[in-house]
């Protein structure tokens, strides 16, 4: 049996999932890694670590990439709800499938992963949930409209899970990063957006790395059960709006 629990972890292929698988597999954890990009996952070659090819879409795939995982390693003590697309644009320009894509996969998709783990955590009166919302699940921002509608969706549905899950001694903390430096802009197909955007990054000198975020989440994760740090706020410190 393993001494440290079981870590999951949506949306590891890049960027922030990443940065916390390999944060807190450098902590002893044993990690499930899912997303669509396996062989991303793969060249991690993180040690005691199952990858799997999971759409957050898909209920029955992560279900089933958390039954496997958990046979091998034991339950599931963290899972981190990371999965995200940003798919900004003028609202009036932008595509209807656009929003079906975001609402599908940043709120529907996190009920999915909720739901994977949610009943093991309460039979066990313990675990940790990180909803990945965004400084946009707080406030708005030009040309994120639909974006911001799921992020506050995230933030809504936390506040109920914290509320539901504190006599069960479970976790939920948001997470609310500002411009952090991934490949989420690969997700921007709006032209202008994605040029105003850059432009408005350059001028604070970028963002913060996704490491930052995964160091403040082991901090978080590290407390005993009985503190919780309800939402982290990290920005880069030029980031102002
Ligand atoms: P990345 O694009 O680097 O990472 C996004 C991750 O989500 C990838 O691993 C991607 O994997 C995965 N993903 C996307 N769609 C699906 C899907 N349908 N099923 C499974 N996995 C999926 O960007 P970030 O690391 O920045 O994004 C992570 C989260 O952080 C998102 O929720 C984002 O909204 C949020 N965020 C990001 C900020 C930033 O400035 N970077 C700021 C605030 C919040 P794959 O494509 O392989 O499936």
């Amino acid at each position: 049996m393993n001494a440290k629990p079981l870590i999951a972890i949506t949306g590891a292929s890049s960027g922030i999932g990443e940065a916390a698988a390999k944060a807190f597999c450098a902590a002893g954890h044993p990690t499930l890694l899912m997303a669509r990009r396996l062989e991303r996952m793969k060249a991690l070659a993180l040690p005691n670590s199952i990858c799997r090819q999971v759409d957050v879409r898909d209920r029955e795939q992560i279900k089933d990439a958390v039954r496997e995982a958990e046979a091998a390693f034991g339950p599931i003590d963290m899972m981190f709800v990371n999965a995200g697309i940003a798919r900004l644009a003028d609202i009036s320009r932008q595509p209807p499938e656009e929003w079906d894509e975001m609402i599908d996969i940043n709120t529907k998709g996190v009920m999915n992963t909720v739901h994977a783990v949610l009943s093991g955590m309460m039979e066990r009166r313990c675990g940790t949930l990180f909803m990945m919302s965004s400084i946009a699940g707080r406030k708005v921002y030009p040309d994120h409209t639909v974006y911001c509608g799921t992020k506050f969706f995230v933030h809504g549905v936390s506040e109920s899970l914290r509320e539901y899950l504190a006599p069960y001694d479970v976790r939920v903390v948001v997470i609310s990063p500002g411009i952090v430096e991934t490949e989420v802009l690969n997700g921007v197909n709006d032209p202008i957006t994605l040029a105003n955007y850059r432009t408005n990054k350059a001028a604070i000198d970028g963002g913060i790395g996704p490491e930052h975020v995964a160091d403040l989440m082991l901090q978080t994760y590290n407390l005993p059960q009985r503190a919780l740090v309800q939402e982290i706020c990290i920005t880069p410190t030029r980031q102002k709006y």
